[in-house]
């Protein structure tokens, strides 16, 4: 079940390639002028993924970075502070949009290890009124956090967070990236982990496999003025309905399935951990992200890991450290990930 290239990429889940049921739907989307309001695709795909998340409306977006830009300007202006994770997507790899093109000041607090943001460590960071101080407008969580692992943050980690936030005059936006991957971890609906926040954007381009977009979810007089910001930014699109078009078949089919991947996630990582030169984080994967270090005694260097694995058809993302990130997705398969352990055992071992 590799890629048309025969690759087992595993350097996201954003390589995936849209499914053929994804590829019919297209070929055959209605459409209108989105700028407009006219494609009745794109409608369909806002008021589903609005469902799914417990919010009123949605609004479909280029990209994930675009959503989370959208949501920040929609409820902040210039010169307020967000509190964010120092872990966060936000606040490491999204090129400083929220400074650069919000005038927005980042406050980031430490992920714990489980990925979550501590309500003290919140708390404490809220500025009080004073002249000399930026105002505090918003608090961002991340689910699945990425780089804590992939792990997804509890229903009441997310309700305590807005409880926190509310009470003290503050909204909470949710980057959801790979939102339905928490929810099917934890065997809670997404509404659950989304209803509470005051926006959530979620990809539709990683896991769930369509070829680009994300939507964000909001109170319908939030996403009517963050139309507005999309546009600003050049993010309204024409005859959008092609892509959202794949985005309904991600939603109908492919949310359920990413138990798959999680499970092919532990599997490769229970295949990986006795391999010598290996250091795993304590604990299975929660979703479909194994990590693990490349450690000193391993006989190759991560950059040789990289290249013999590639010789083997197995293609990891290398970024020069010795930690690597390794996706499960749907166009890897059980077989694709025993392959892939036999890849490094015949590297390391
Ligand atoms: C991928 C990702 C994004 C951004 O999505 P793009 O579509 O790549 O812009 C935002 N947040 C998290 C946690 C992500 O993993």
């Amino acid at each position: 079940m590799a890629l048309a290239n025969g690759l087992i990429d595993l350097r996201s889940d954003t390589v995936t390639p849209p499914t053929p049921e994804m590829r019919r739907a297209m070929a055959r989307a209605e459409v209108g002028d989105d700028v407009f309001g006219d494609d009745p695709t794109v409608n369909r795909l806002q008021e589903r993924a609005a469902a799914l998340t417990g919010q009123e409306a949605g609004l479909f977006v280029a990209s994930g970075t675009m959503g989370n830009l959208v949501a920040l300007l929609t409820h902040c202006e210039r010169g307020q502070e967000v509190i964010v994770g120092a872990s966060s997507h936000i606040y490491l790899n999204e090129v400083g949009g929220m400074a650069a093109l919000g005038g927005l000041l980042a406050c980031p607090i430490a992920n714990q290890p489980d990925g979550t943001l501590s309500l003290e460590a919140i708390a404490e960071n809220i500025r009080s009124e004073d002249v000399h101080h930026p105002r505090t407008r918003l608090v961002c969580l991340e689910n699945t956090q990425n780089i804590c692992g992939g792990v997804p943050l509890p229903v009441d980690c997310v309700k305590s967070a807005a409880a926190l936030a509310h009470g003290r005059g503050l909204k909470l936006h949710v980057d959801g990236a790979r939102l339905f991957n928490a929810a099917v971890a934890l065997g809670v609906d997404a509404a659950e982990l989304a209803g509470p926040a005051d926006s959530v954007m979620f990809c539709l381009s990683k896991g769930l496999c369509a070829p680009v977009g994300s939507v964000l979810c909001g109170p319908a007089d939030f996403i009517a003025e963050a139309r507005r910001y999309r546009k600003q930014v050049g993010g309204g699109m024409r005859q959008a309905g092609i892509l959202a078009a794949a985005g309904l078949v991600a939603l109908d089919t492919m949310i359920e399935r990413l138990e798959d991947d999680h499970a092919n996630a532990r599997r490769l990582a229970a295949g990986l951990c006795g391999l010598p030169g290996l250091a795993f984080d304590p604990g299975e994967p929660a979703t479909n992200m194994v990590y693990f270090n490349v450690t000193a005694r391993a006989r190759v260097t991560p950059d040789e890991l990289v290249d013999r694995l590639r010789a083997h058809g197995i293609v990891l993302d290398g970024n020069g450290t010795a930690r690597f990130r390794v996706v499960t997705h749907y166009w890897v398969n059980p077989a694709d990930v025993d392959r892939t352990v036999d890849a490094f055992r015949a590297v390391l071992a």
